[in-house]
């Protein structure tokens, strides 16, 4: 018999799996070999998917929505994802400049895969989201790490911007709130990043905007198509359902940007997953199209869970985190402790794994020294995993 092999592509060698979802199998493993592990390692609201997002989904099977949709999704998916980004975002598009896709992981990866060549350089503000560079690795083009750190709110200032930008830079990823710190950029630091941007226009710009109905500061949720409407022609701006209506397994991203953008996207998508889901699809129109009021009270939930976590941590000594603005993460600082892990985090979250608290080192999100806490847990099982944390670190 010939041996088959093993070997993978160049591409994919550039690449490591994503440390989140990792974390969270581990985890799950664990908790079906009987282990009690509290799992704070992925971001997934702990609320029930509401019912009539669930009949939805039921009456859509029921009517025989189950087979092949347009590629980049129905009409009617278009023109929900179209009243969300109007209503919830301040942005105007028509549907034409809409795209749907298996959630807003597979806009950013097509986004990306589409628009990008060798030798071509992303500026990703870090901590970051832990696919975001390796889904530029994986397309061939250069990383270009923005530091920020939690003194300065974890956001990139524009001058840090312009000293980047080089004639190589494609992208500039924004992720606002961000995960895994909860960055929150003001219309006035928009505004500020889009005057750099309007001497750079060949540079793209992604406004990963999942996380926008988790703030916590009031107002109305600034992004960069609203703040610069000139540079809204290289902004593709990307949503979902998976965060805010706790609709993460339904598989459902929305993206809004320039006409032959998402013309690529869907280019690239109708050879991949060919379209989102039929019946998920369905779902997400009743989740845009449906009730928001119920959003409200969770954010109010979020909010009690953060000021819970936050003020736990805060209180173990060693360990410290700022006050998250927006989404449900925070990022909690070891470093007065890493000496006893030999300065590797990933030897603290496995550390904390064995006291039966999952989370997932910074160092994951090209950060340092510490780890994520996702708080979309229920109070008493926040409570359980800080006073877990708190006995495995003294
Ligand atoms: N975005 C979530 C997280 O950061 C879900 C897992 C993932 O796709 O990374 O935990």
């Amino acid at each position: 018999m010939t041996r088959t092999d093993p070997k993978v592509s160049a591409a994919l060698q550039r690449i490591a799996p994503s440390q989140t979802t990792a974390m969270t199998d581990r985890a799950t493993a664990l908790k079906a070999e009987g282990r009690d592990i509290i799992s704070l390692s992925v971001g997934e609201p702990d609320f029930a998917t509401p019912a009539h997002v669930i009949a939805a989904a039921r009456d859509a099977m029921d009517a025989g929505a189950t087979k092949y949709t347009p590629v980049g999704g129905t009409a009617r998916m278009k023109q929900a994802a179209a009243l969300h980004f109007a209503r919830d975002l301040g942005i105007a598009v028509p549907v034409s400049q809409v795209t749907i896709s298996a959630g807003g992981k597979q806009a950013i990866f097509h986004a990306l895969m589409a628009t990008l060549d060798p030798g071509d350089e992303v500026l990703i503000p870090a901590p970051w989201w832990v696919s975001y560079p390796e889904i530029v690795r994986f397309a061939g083009a250069d990383v270009v790490k923005l530091a920020t750190d939690a003194a300065g709110g974890f956001r990139i200032t524009a001058g840090q911007l312009a000293a980047a930008i080089t004639p190589q830079t494609r992208w500039l990823l924004l992720n606002s709130p961000g995960n895994p710190t909860g960055a929150t950029y003001s219309a006035g630091e928009l505004r500020a990043i889009g005057d750099v941007l309007r001497r750079h226009p060949r540079v793209l710009v992604m406004s990963d905007d999942i996380y926008a109905p988790i703030r916590y500061g009031g107002g109305m949720h600034a992004t960069l198509a609203v703040e610069c409407p000139d540079l809204a022609d290289r902004v593709l701006t990307v949503s979902g359902v998976s965060k805010s209506h706790a609709m993460t397994g339904f598989r459902i991203g929305v993206a809004a940007g320039p006409q032959w953008l998402i013309g690529a996207m869907e280019k690239l998508q109708s050879h991949s997953s060919g379209n989102p889901c039929s019946v998920s699809q369905a779902a997400a129109v009743a989740a845009f199209e449906g009730p928001q009021d119920f959003l409200l009270d969770w954010r109010e939930r979020f909010r009690a869970r953060r000021d819970l976590v936050v003020n736990a941590i805060n209180a173990i000594p060693g360990l410290s985190t700022p006050v998250p603005d927006g989404a449900f993460y925070c990022m909690v600082d070891a470093t007065a402790l890493m000496d006893r892990f030999g300065n590797d985090d990933g030897k603290l979250a496995f550390h904390l794994l064995d006291h039966g608290v999952a989370i997932v080192q910074a160092s994951a999100f090209g950060g340092g020294d510490g780890f994520r806490i996702s708080f979309a847990a229920d109070e008493a099982q926040l409570a359980e995993a800080v006073r877990r944390i708190a006995a495995a670190v003294a």
